[in-house]
Parts: structure tokens; sequence; C-alpha cells
């Protein structure tokens, strides 16, 4: 066992083993961390449900009426009558014909990606920046992985030729909003490339869920591409607020899904507190946009008024921010800094983002002020002023 003392004393010394902070407080745009009220830049709580009393109180009603836990697999023990709501409504909403829930986008993936693509003479193109979940899904299909370069057509096109003749299946597979810069997939190239070559396509749109598209519609809807994705991939984690993966398509997809996904064959149901504050959610989202534009307010000023001071913000389209510092120590260094200055934005370094480029990733909310947007600015100044990060 003496390996693993081993490396984690190598982590520290290369400045790549991150203290986990614990919470005090709920999520929210302010939280407590030892003892002190600190400026949250740090979660995916983009429209600032985690904590929203309208969640809070549909899970203490649906938990009397429906319990806790969904009892063993759903194709064993059946389902009950809350997921099988929730899935309508989540296909309804995105605009598919059907959906199917899974524990959580990291299984999504494993759900959707080995199953249509299993065997060794399948094919997968994947995005060079593509999700942990994403690159780990691949992993465990037989399929070769043709890797092409991050959102670069003229590769994937490359690649998509020098394989036409393969007899195997074909599965492209593409984060919506890649997570750690902020950029938004090419998919109307990537879908046209895609039918040329008959590959089907799926998009892992995590972070585009409840931000992208009308009132949050997803990324399927930001490129009105209504019935040309075949996979539209899904996490209730973060603009939702809760937990929880969907995989949304054409009813066949669907069907096959239910009785072929191993995630969904041998691992139980979502809870039903999750469901039920996922259909909260859903409430929310479909009355109107209003969190879904203050998310876009919040997140142009932030970006525009830190691109101004002298960061680079790199490539990001979105509400993400990324502050790209280079070494992992120095982003550390600056995330620690931050902190006493009463900010919470964590370092994000290898193997999370390539060696080198390191950064800080603000991640600001609907639920943000303009108070805290000036705090953010300010304090992101004034530290990074005084470490030399700008001038
Ligand atoms: C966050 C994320 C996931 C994982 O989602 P969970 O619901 O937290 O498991 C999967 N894919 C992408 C692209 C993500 O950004």
């Amino acid at each position: 066992m003496s390996f693993m003392a081993r490396e984690i004393e190598a982590m520290k010394e290369a400045g790549l083993y991150g203290t986990i902070r614990t919470l005090d407080s709920p999520q929210g745009a302010w939280v407590s961390i030892e003892g002190r009220n600190v400026l949250n830049l740090c979660s995916n709580n983009y429209l600032g449900l985690c904590n929203h009393p309208r969640l809070a109180e549909k899970v203490k009603d649906d938990v009397d009426v429906w319990g806790v836990g969904p009892g063993a697999v759903r194709t064993i023990a059946g389902t009950l009558r809350p997921h099988v709501e929730l899935e309508r409504r989540l296909a309804s909403f995105k605009g598919a014909e059907a959906a199917i829930l899974v524990q959580s986008g990291f299984c999504a993936n494993l759900a959707v990606i080995p199953t249509l693509v299993p065997g060794e003479e399948d094919l997968i193109y994947s995005d060079a920046l593509n999700h942990a979940s994403i690159i780990d899904a691949c992993r465990l299909s037989k399929a070769r992985v043709i890797r092409y370069e991050h959102s670069d057509m003229d590769d994937l096109r490359r690649k998509l030729e020098e394989t036409r003749g393969a007899r195997g299946r074909k599965l492209l597979i593409t984060d919506g909003v890649f997570s750690m810069d902020g950029d938004i997939a090419r998919l109307p190239e990537i879908v046209r490339l895609c039918r040329d070559f008959d590959v089907m396509t799926a998009v892992d749109d995590a972070h585009g869920e409840g931000v992208l598209g009308r009132g949050g519609r997803g990324i399927v809807d930001h490129f009105d591409l209504h019935g040309q994705v075949d996979v539209e991939i899904g996490t209730l984690s973060k603009a939702f607020g809760v937990m929880g993966g969907v995989a949304a398509g054409s009813a066949t997809l669907v069907d096959y899904l239910r009785h072929k996904a191993r995630p969904n064959l041998f691992s139980s149901a979502l809870t039903l507190p999750d469901v039920a504050a996922n259909l909260a959610a859903l409430d929310i989202l479909e009355e109107d946009d209003r969190l879904v534009r203050r998310l876009w307010q919040n997140g142009n000023r932030l970006k525009g008024e830190l691109k101004e001071l002298g960061f680079d913000t790199g490539r990001s389209e979105t509400p993400i921010t990324p502050l790209i510092i280079g070494e992992a120590a120095d982003a550390k260094r600056f995330s620690a800094e931050l902190f006493e200055a009463g900010l919470f934005a964590t370092a994000i370094a290898f193997p999370t983002v390539p060696r080198g480029t390191a950064r800080i990733r603000a991640m600001i909310s609907a639920a943000h002020s303009d108070d805290d947007l000036r705090f953010a600015v300010e304090t992101f100044a004034a530290v990074g002023r005084r470490l030399g990060i700008i001038r």
C-alpha cells in the first residue's frame, strides 16, 4: 500500500494536490467555509437551483407520497411513476421524442457510448477535449477511438475520409459546451459531416442544459438542430441543481437503451427526492427564462470586465469564465490568496486541463447580485495585480 502515500507526497511537491473545502452552508452565491462567508465562484449551480425553496418543498411533499428509494433496478423491480413522468417532461422540454433517465451525467455517457458502438469493428470519433466520462465510456467499448483535434473540422473530415470504408458502426461524440474553456462545439458542421459519412451523432450537453437555447433547452435548440442529432446526453447536476443524467432522442433509441444500457440494467434508478427536485426545476425553467437571462447577463459582465483588466479568458462563448494562469503552482497560489480575500475560486490543473494551462475557472450564476459581481471583479483585480498576473 505504500505507493499511495508516495504518490500523494509527489502530488503535493508538484503543487497538484488540492484541498477539498468543507461547506457549512448550502450551495449558493455565498458559502460558509472555515467560519467565514466567501463569494462562491466554483459551482455549476448556474441558475441557483441547488437550494431553491421550490425544489426543497416539492421534495418534502413527494417523499410523503413516494418514499425515498427505487428498490432495485427498473428492469426488475418496475419503475415508479415519477421517473416516467420526469422522462416524459424532459423529452418534451428538449423537443425530443423520448428520454431515459440514469443516475448521473457520467452514467449517461456509460449508458450511451458502449451500448451504441460496443464492437471491435466499430469506430468512435471523439473531440480531443471531451470530458473524462466520455473518455471512460469509450474505454468500456471495444471500438477504436479516433481522436480529432479540438473543434477542428478539417481534422475531423480527414479522419472521416480515412475511415470511410470501415465495416462497423460509427458514432461521433462531443461535449456541447467544453467545460474548462466555455467554448461551444461546432454542432451544425459536425451534423453535416456525420450525415455525409453516415456516422451517428451524440452530444454531451452537460454545461448547455439550462444554459443554452431558448429558456435553457440546450445546444440542439441553440443551433435549431431538432431531429438532427441522434443522442442528446445531459446532466441534471449543473443548471438543474440536483443530480441525474439523461439521454434523449428517438423513441427507438430510448427503447434500445432501456433494454441494453448497463447503467440501467445493473444500477438502480435515481432516488425519489432527486426526481421530485428535478421536476420542480423543470417547472421553474418552463415558466419563464428569467434565470437563464440573468445568468448570461452576469456571465457576460464578469467575463468582459476581467478581460478588460488583462486576464486571459481564453475562448469562452458561455458564462464559464476561465482565467488561464499557466503553471499549476501559480494557479493554486492565486486561488489561495483569493480565498484569503473572501473569494472562493478553485484552481484547476492537470489532469483536468492540459499541462501548462492551469487556471481559475470563475463560475458565475443567476443567483449572484450586482454587488457580488463588483466584489468579484475588485478582488480578482487586487490579488491579480499583487501576484503580477495582470498589471
Ligand atoms: C459534469 C459533466 C459530466 C458529469 O455529470 P454528473 O451528472 O456530475 O455525473 C459529464 N459530462 C460533461 C461534459 C460534464 O461537464
